[in-house]
């Protein structure tokens, strides 16, 4: 099987006739051939989605964007599984979270649905004679780059919330990852979408995704990735003044007080981390513990990381293998310096016996005490390794936390009302939970970073902000 392009409603071949493989990342091997869009497609899509924009789709009313969007969200949420299976193959998840996955994306544009015709502007008192009122208006044309690690959920954050103010979308999924990008662009022209509203383009991020962000055409970007890619994407943007939001990494702290509710809190210290794998941009990858509660808490969380299984994603373990072999051959090169450094290993999780040989696979490691300022302590390793690191008081804990160049989540665990409020304030990142951690996806959380996580929001009703443009309209009536 070839995967084709989705430009303008139809289905292409690449202009170049070129191909990729899609690698099931559970066995290694290659089991479906993607089309590898390159410059001329993104052209092609570009140019349809500007034509989208000044046509059917740019005239159709809010509520009518609506009732398309809702039909999308129902065809999606009828195919949970079939779309879970092609997201665990290609990403090699465990079934489980592919089908979170597929529920989290129909909910996307169930919620976005609703929200198309809600977002309006305001007005403004001015002068004796004049009434102003601003408008919130779609870019035009947007353009999306997303990752491997949860295809479906980026995709239906982002194209949901551009979609529901009026953009036609260009979107590139990544080079590991794009099966499931394409059926749901497939599910959107079968429920009514213009030609041209949303064009699917698969390639190599040095071709079509550096064409997409090189693209005069394209007045919006949402890129959701790594910080070295995101500067790249922002020089490429600020060339033709297309504005840009940036989703990218995390080393994202939990800190745990020696007053939290230890059991309430080590599902969460350990989903935050084995979820996806590790692979997760706002993986709980730092464990903070404060000094009397280190043994305890270590404990208790090596305890859980010795019950956890890996194994390919339709054995439906608590991880499944890594994406590639790069990302195995980066994650074991972590695991293999902090050894070396001699920091403790201090629990691993088993790889089930009778994996494929030729899966990433990886077994989940957590390592304590790690020095704050170590390559563990500061780096995104974006696998399955967790740092644990002490800490004396509230302040050691909050300079620990904010000090790495990161800032997407945090969580803290104490019952101590006013310490969860001080530090809620003082941690330097886009969302903070209080006693939990993630708060299962979080369709309706504004969610993105401040120093190298990036910048802008998407999800819940702040993202129609970044996706929209506000127009000042002064009448002077006398
Ligand atoms: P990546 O930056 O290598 O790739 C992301 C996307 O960018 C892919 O589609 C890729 O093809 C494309 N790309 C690569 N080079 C490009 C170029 N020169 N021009 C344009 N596009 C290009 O990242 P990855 O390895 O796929 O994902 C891992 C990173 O993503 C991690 O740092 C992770 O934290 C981050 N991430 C962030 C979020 C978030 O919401 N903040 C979510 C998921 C992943």
């Amino acid at each position: 099987m070839t995967t084709k392009l989705l430009i303008a409603g139809d289905w292409r071949q690449a202009a170049s006739g070129g191909t990729l493989a899609a690698i099931d990342p559970s066995d290694g091997t290659e089991y479906a051939r993607i089309g590898r869009g390159g410059a001329e497609d993104i052209d092609r899509a570009v140019r349809a989605a500007r034509a989208a924009m000044d046509g059917a789709w740019g005239k159709m009313p809010a509520v009518e964007r609506g009732r398309l969007m809702m039909k999308l969200a129902r065809a999606i949420g009828e195919r949970t599984e079939e779309l879970a299976r092609i997201e665990a193959r290609d990403c090699g998840k465990p079934l489980k979270q592919a089908r979170a996955d597929a529920v989290a994306c129909a909910r996307y544009f169930e919620f976005y649905a609703g929200a198309c015709d809600k977002l309006h502007g305001e007005t403004i008192p001015f002068l004796e004679g004049f009434t102003v009122l601003t408008l919130r208006e779609p870019h035009g044309v947007t353009g999306h780059i997303i990752p491997w690690n949860y295809p479906m959920q980026i995709l239906g954050r982002s194209i949901g919330a551009s979609l529901a103010v009026g953009n036609a979308c260009v979107l590139k999924p990544a080079e590991d990852a794009s099966m499931s990008s394409l059926r749901i662009g497939e599910l959107a022209t079968e429920a009514g979408f213009p030609p041209g509203a949303l064009n699917v383009v698969p390639g190599l991020g040095e071709e079509a995704g550096a064409a997409l962000c090189a693209h005069s055409g394209v007045d919006h970007l949402s890129f959701t990735g790594s910080p070295e890619v995101g500067t790249l994407v922002q020089q490429a943007a600020a060339r033709h003044n297309a504005q840009a939001t940036m989703e990218l990494g995390g080393k994202s702290p939990q800190l745990v007080f020696a007053d939290a509710d230890l059991e309430a809190a080590l599902p969460f210290i350990t989903g935050a981390i084995i979820q996806n794998a590790g692979q997760t941009c706002s993986a709980g990858s730092r464990l903070l513990i404060e000094q009397s509660a280190f043994d305890r808490v270590a404990d208790a969380v090596a305890a859980r990381f010795k019950a956890l299984r890996v194994g390919p994603w339709d054995m439906d373990l608590d991880c499944g293998p890594l994406i590639n072999r790069a990302q195995k051959t980066r994650v074991d090169g972590f695991i293999g310096g902090a050894l070396r450094d001699g920091v403790a290993k201090l629990a691993e999780g088993t790889i089930a016996p009778n994996t494929p040989p030729g899966g990433y696979y990886v077994a989940p490691s957590f390592f304590g005490p790690v020095k704050p300022d170590s390559r563990l302590g500061q780096e995104e390793v974006f696998g399955p390794v967790l740092a644990a690191m002490r800490f004396a008081d509230e302040d050691e804990a909050l300079r620990i936390a904010n000090g790495t160049p990161y800032g997407l989540v945090a969580s803290v665990w104490t019952r101590d009302g006013g310490r969860q409020m001080r530090l809620a304030r003082a941690l330097k990142c886009g969302q903070v939970f209080i006693n939990n951690f993630g708060a299962g996806g979080g369709v309706e959380l504004p969610f993105g970073g401040v120093k190298r996580s990036g910048f802008g929001r998407e999800k819940g009703f702040e993202a129609l902000n970044g996706f929209s443009v506000l127009k000042t309209v002064a009448i002077k009536h006398g």
